[in-house]
């Protein structure tokens, strides 16, 4: 399974330093992360709509799974200000300079393109709506997020063995 990570006008450093992250956390369930470099934000303004982000970067993407750092306001319609969000396999997230915040976020919208929900957990897939919580919560999964992510994996394994037997 393939991430493509995608940036706006951010430093390759940035994306290498989320690249690890995402890798540490997410590698063990067979996820690979791969830098595809610069997309263009084809809308003007300091404010996005992620709605609209989301269908392009859905068709950028093609079938792979794909994350967009953008260095937008995102505003998802209906819900006001966020700070990421995702939908099918596509995921953005606002390319905060904060290089904790950015590796927490990356990983929580990483989670829900991997199945997972938001968790009550002391867990990065708890939801934060203020940075105040994202900085306070722990930079990686609890044990039932973990083992839901290995249920799905093994599932996985079994229709990919089933369909290449066939
Ligand atoms: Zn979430
Ligand atoms: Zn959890």
């Amino acid at each position: 399974m393939i991430l493509q990570i995608f940036h706006d006008r951010r430093s390759l450093t940035d994306v290498a330093a989320l690249k690890a992250a995402l890798e540490d956390c997410y590698s063990a369930f067979g996820l690979q992360v791969q830098e595809r470099g610069f997309l263009y934000v084809p809308v003007p303004g300091s404010e996005a709509n992620a709605a609209i982000l989301l269908k392009y970067l859905e068709r950028a993407a093609g079938k792979d799974k794909a994350l967009w750092l953008v260095d937008r306001d995102l505003h998802y319609p209906g819900i006001g200000p966020v700070f990421g969000c995702s939908a099918g396999h596509a995921a953005i997230l606002c390319a905060d300079p904060d290089k904790e915040v950015l590796e927490k976020e990356g990983m929580h919208e990483v989670g829900h393109l991997l199945g997972l929900e938001h968790c009550r957990n002391s867990c990065v897939m708890s939801h934060s709506d203020s940075k105040e919580k994202a900085v306070g919560k722990p930079a990686h999964l609890c044990a039932n997020c973990i083992a839901r992510l290995h249920r799905a994996r093994h599932r996985q394994l079994i229709y990919f063995t089933i369909t290449t037997l066939l």
